[in-house]
Formats: structure tokens, sequence, C-alpha cells
């Protein structure tokens, strides 16, 4: 595999150990990969990039704003909030960033056709990567998926297999025969929250937030973040790892809860139930390894009611970019992590909104009627 310089190989996020590139979980001891850097090598956010541009899939997924909130700042009393806005990538989420290298390593693996369960973006970005580099592609999702995803899914020529149910029903019935797997939990996926960790201390200028908040579904995220803030100290470009905070609806809170408690492992949710259908992963594909991440960055986890996330994201559309619920889980984590006391009055605070708002426009419209407006 054609990787960049920085790029020394994989390694297990449980027990450590070495693996080949072309791995997808450890062999040792079955737990999930991440890309590992060699800080020496790393000298700009661009050198964490782990494939050089000619082997990359890309629609020029990345480059994201970091836009500052200076009310919801004044709102929860700290310096500064700001929210990187991952809904502007190519279809709308920061899956993009993941599947643009995760199918990137396929095709250099030689696939020919990529799949995924998934709850919804990660499909329809599979999708979208697939067709740009003309291999085919298979999303299976469950009923509840939104009609957009499942639309644009067909729109990129993607086969697309709709399981009656919830997410855990759609993993279920993923079958590996015949695709190369990009699924959840996936060494390069992880590697886009890398990525992303390095591009938002570059808008910062090297500037170290204070916090960091992430809406949280499988905790792939939230790994490569806390990975990425750890390289860029060890090459010298940043000086602290920002404490990290994990937020997921109080009624499907794996990572969450289980970073609350001081627990090692997440407890599978037996029977989850969230109007925030990306957030709605009960048995995540990198929890434990979330919540090592958590741990190492001083952070925690925050769990809110969906009553708490829709109203945040209608706070949030009226204070900055457009957030739909599942970034709406970012600002009401942060004013639950506020009442708690988590925050100093000069912390400098930054949000991701993982998903475009106006994909989930039905959520909030929602919200508003049952409110009479
Ligand atoms: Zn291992």
């Amino acid at each position: 595999m054609q990787t960049t310089a920085p790029v020394r190989g994989l390694s297990c996020t449980a027990c450590g150990e070495s693996a080949d590139l072309s791995e997808r979980r450890c062999p040792d001891c079955g737990a999930v990969l991440a890309v590992e850097f060699d800080a020496d090598a790393v000298a700009s956010a661009a050198d964490c990039h782990p494939f050089p541009a000619e082997s990359t899939v890309s629609i020029d997924e990345g480059a994201t704003p970091l836009v500052a909130v200076p009310e919801l700042a004044d709102e929860l009393g700290v310096n500064s909030v700001a929210i990187k806005d991952e809904g502007r990538n190519p279809t709308g989420s920061l899956a993009d960033r993941k599947l643009s290298l995760a199918v990137s390593a396929a095709i250099q693996q030689g696939a020919d056709r990529v799949g995924t369960p998934s709850a919804g973006n990660g499909a329809q970005s599979a999708a979208a990567y697939a067709a740009r580099a003309d291999i085919d592609s298979k999303g299976v999702v469950p009923t509840r998926c939104p009609f957009l995803n499942k639309a644009m899914v067909n729109v990129h020529g993607g086969d697309m297999h709709v399981v009656e149910g919830r997410y855990e029903d759609a993993v279920d019935t993923f079958g590996d025969e015949e695709l190369t797997s990009v699924a959840p939990g996936h060494p390069f996926r992880i590697a886009g929250g890398t990525v992303l960790a390095l591009e938002l201390l570059a808008d910062r200028e090297w500037v170290v937030p204070d916090a960091v908040v992430h809406p949280t579904g499988h905790g792939e995220t939230v790994v490569g973040l806390q990975q990425g803030f750890a390289l860029a100290v060890d090459a010298g470009l940043a000086d602290a790892v920002p404490r990290l905070y994990a937020a997921q609806p109080d009624s499907c809170a794996p990572i969450a809860a289980a970073a609350d408690d001081g627990a090692a492992e997440p407890v599978p949710v037996d029977h989850p139930d969230t109007i925030v259908g990306p957030l709605e992963i009960p048995d995540p594909a990198a929890g434990r390894a979330a919540i090592d991440a958590i741990e190492a960055a001083g952070g925690d986890g925050v769990t809110v009611s969906d009553k708490e996330i829709l109203q945040a994201a209608v706070d949030g559309c009226e204070l900055g970019p457009e957030v739909g619920a599942t970034g709406g889980t970012a600002v009401a984590g942060v004013r639950g992590l506020t009442d708690r006391g988590a925050f100093d009055t000069d912390d400098d605070v930054v949000l991701i909104n993982p998903v475009a708002g106006s994909k989930e426009a039905d959520l909030l419209r929602s919200h508003l009627m049952s409110l009479g407006m």
C-alpha cells in the first residue's frame, strides 16, 4: 500500500501490537487498529494525510471552517466557543473524511466493490467515494435511515439493502462476501479523525483549545482526534492535548456513560431509542478505544436528552452555523458540561458539528411544531 512518509504502519489501540497495513482488526486481540505516524516526519497538518494525493480518492473533503460563536461563549461564560463545521464536506458529513481514506485503502488492495453497514451518512459517503473511483458499492441501512441518505446512495449508483429495524439489524445482515468492507472501526476511518485534529489545530494557528466536544456514535472520531492531538504534541507543533468530551443521547450512551462511570469497556445498550439516528449506535465499533482516548485526553463523557438536543440544535442554528440534531448534541453537551463546572472562564472550547443541519431539518421542524411554532 502506498502511504506517505510519516506513516509507519498500524498499531493496536488495545495491546499496542504492530499490524500490517492490510489488516482491519488486531490479529492478536481483535481490537481496532489505528494508523501509526512518525512524529519526526510531521511538520504540518498536511503531513498526516496517510496517502499521497495521487493515491487518494478525493472530492475535496476537509478544509472545513472553524466558525466562532461568541453568543454561545457569553451564555456559557467561557472565553470562546467555535464550531468546526464538518457539515460542509462533500456529502454533508464528517464521514467523507473517513470514507475518502477507507475507500482509497480498499482500492490499493485491489477492491472493485466496497460496502458498509450504516445508520445513513456512512453509506451515502461510501457510495459517493466509490462512484468517484468508478467502483461498485453497497450500503446496508436500517429502515429508520433518513430518506435523504437512501436516495443519495441510489443517486451515486450504489446498491442499497434496507433492513427492517435499527442499526444493529443492518450490522447483523451485513456480510463481507464479495466486497471489501469499509465498515466502522476501519483503521483508515479512524485516521480521518486524526487528519481532522491536525486541521483543527492549524485553523487556530496551533494554539491548542482547552476542550473539544464531539457528538459520538462509534467512537472512531474520538480515537482519531486524540491520536492527532497527541501527534501534534510529539511533532512539536502543539503544546498540549485538549480535554476531549464525548457527547451522546442519554438513551444510547455506551461510550459517554462508561467514561462517566470510569469503566474500561462500554456496555452495549439493549433498547436504544434516540431521535438522533446517526448516534443510535448501541454497540460501538471503537468503543473501548474511545474510552481510553477520553481518559488519555483528560476528558469525560456527557449525556443529554433528546429534548435538550433538539432545543440546542435550534438555538445553535440561531447563533452559528446550521447544526441538526447530531451537531445539537454537542451544543447540548457543552451546556451540560458547563452546568457541572467543567470549564473555566478563560477556556477556549471547540464543538464539532459532524452533519449538515439541513440533512436533519425534519427533526428540528417537528420539534418547533411540538412547541406550537
Ligand atoms: Zn491487539
